[in-house]
């Protein structure tokens, strides 16, 4: 996949209207319906604002969880959670909607921006179309949850082109929610065969860096993986070892690897139908000449919580009926020695469950290696972005992906039907 691709300074948007698709899928407490954490309004600020300064009108756009399209989707879906058919009224539904309304977001965004902000009564019916057709420049209006048509999940060519429209025929799509552009829907990729197509400042930073680091890294590039499941993370393995001079394997998924090596793990996490799998990638990365490490020590407990006192014992010396959840010291130097010396890293995946107090050292020793490290230093996927975060080392890694789901495909080397259809440079 090519990963040079126009960005919002590449295009003349003067006097134009840009459909501009955002990530304002946001937390929202379940009672009130207030924002929880407006991080990705912020995020969107600085496109948002670059294109008004530039003399655009600014039609934006987002999904907010995940909506039932119509009566029929909502009762099939309801239907299969066990709720009874006289619960499942057009009333019921309707306020199932209401709850997933981009209403909030607008008076958040509006209150960001010290700026009103129109809200349209939906996504590309007559309200949108009305206040689409009077917004002038240096104005935003922000359309409803675009899931809320059921073109959009099925990039349907129809909500794609009545989201183009919108903007008109001198119309220009920005695309700025990395965190959706794994998914091929009208919103994120089908409305590009409408209108000119590019990045806002966010997916360009995604592009540049992680990108960057997968086609062209400073060398060596040291990929460290973990997380919970080797089945989650197949391809990320696959494809990292194609490229990586080192990869480091932490986590629940390394005791499958440890296995692999002939290993007794006790109750660790066990992936039985992905031994092979794991033997296979021992020989590939042997083949490749590609340096592969796993854990050489583990704190290992009886039960899959938290606890003041734990073992910590050579891989081969896990007790039978105990769990691996945490890298141990040995296993924390080798791999903080691996880092020191990179040119980049990529993370991926906790190296134990940090959840649990207990458990979150050896995490938190490869955070602290990486922000101590000159490399340049990448995390992507949820949890890793929130480890970071919860550890305090957010600010110092070059970049923390904002897309989960979206940067574990960026990894495994997938083309992204968000990023694909924008123009190439
Ligand atoms: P990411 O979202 O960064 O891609 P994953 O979702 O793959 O990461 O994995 C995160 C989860 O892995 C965490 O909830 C963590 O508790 C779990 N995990 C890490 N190490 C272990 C382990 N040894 N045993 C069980 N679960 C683990
Ligand atoms: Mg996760």
């Amino acid at each position: 996949m090519n990963y040079n691709k126009k960005t919002v300074t590449d295009v003349d948007v003067r006097g134009k209207k840009v459909l501009l698709r955002c990530d304002f899928n946001v937390p929202q407490d379940k009672k009130t319906g207030a924002i929880t954490d407006d991080k990705r309004i912020r995020a969107a600020l600085p496109t948002i604002r670059y294109l008004l300064d530039q003399g655009a009108a600014v039609i934006a756009c987002s999904h907010l969880g995940k909506p039932n399209a119509t009566y029929e989707s909502y009762v099939k879906k309801q239907t299969e959670k066990g709720k009874k058919p006289e619960e499942l009224t057009e009333e019921a539904w309707r306020d199932s909607l209401r709850k997933l309304s981009l209403a909030p977001v607008a008076v958040r965004l509006g209150e960001l921006l010290e700026l009103p902000v129109e809200m349209a009564a939906d996504v590309v019916g007559p309200d949108a179309q009305a206040k689409a057709a009077a917004l002038q420049p240096g104005q935003v209006l922000l359309l409803e949850n675009t899931r809320f048509e059921k073109g959009e999940t099925k990039n349907d060519p129809k909500t794609a082109k009545a989201l183009a429209d919108l903007a008109g025929a001198d119309g220009v799509y920005v695309s700025d929610a990395f965190g959706a552009v794994h998914r091929a829907h009208a919103s994120t990729a089908g409305v590009a065969d409408y209108l000119p197509a590019v990045s806002g400042f966010l997916i360009q930073k995604e592009l540049e860096l992680i990108g960057g680091a997968l086609a062209n890294p400073k060398r060596p590039l040291v990929a460290i993986l973990g997380g919970a499941k080797v089945s989650d993370k197949i391809g990320v393995i696959n494809n990292l070892l194609e490229i990586a001079d080192t990869v480091i394997i932490g986590g629940g998924m390394a005791y499958t690897f440890l296995k692999a090596q002939g290993y007794e793990i006790g109750t660790s996490l066990l992936e039985a139908d992905k031994v092979d799998y794991a033997r296979e990638m021992l020989s590939k990365a042997a083949e490749k000449g590609v340096m592969l490490l796993l854990p050489v020590d583990t704190a290992v407990h009886e039960r899959f919580e938290n606890t003041d006192s734990f073992l910590t014992v050579d891989v081969s010396m896990i007790p039978a009926g105990y769990m691996g959840l945490d890298i141990g010291p040995k296993t924390v130097r080798l791999f903080s020695e691996a880092i020191r010396t990179a040119g980049t890293v990529i993370w991926n995946g906790p190296m134990g469950v940090f959840e649990f107090p207990a458990f979150a050292a050896g995490t938190k020793a490869i955070a602290q290696a990486l922000a101590e490290s000159q490399a340049v230093t990448i995390i992507g996927g949820g949890d890793s972005a929130a480890a970071v975060q919860q550890l305090g080392y957010a600010e110092r890694m070059t970049h923390i992906s904002t897309g989960g789901g979206a940067s574990l495909e960026f990894m495994e080397g997938k083309v992204l039907p968000g990023v694909a259809c924008l123009l190439d440079r």
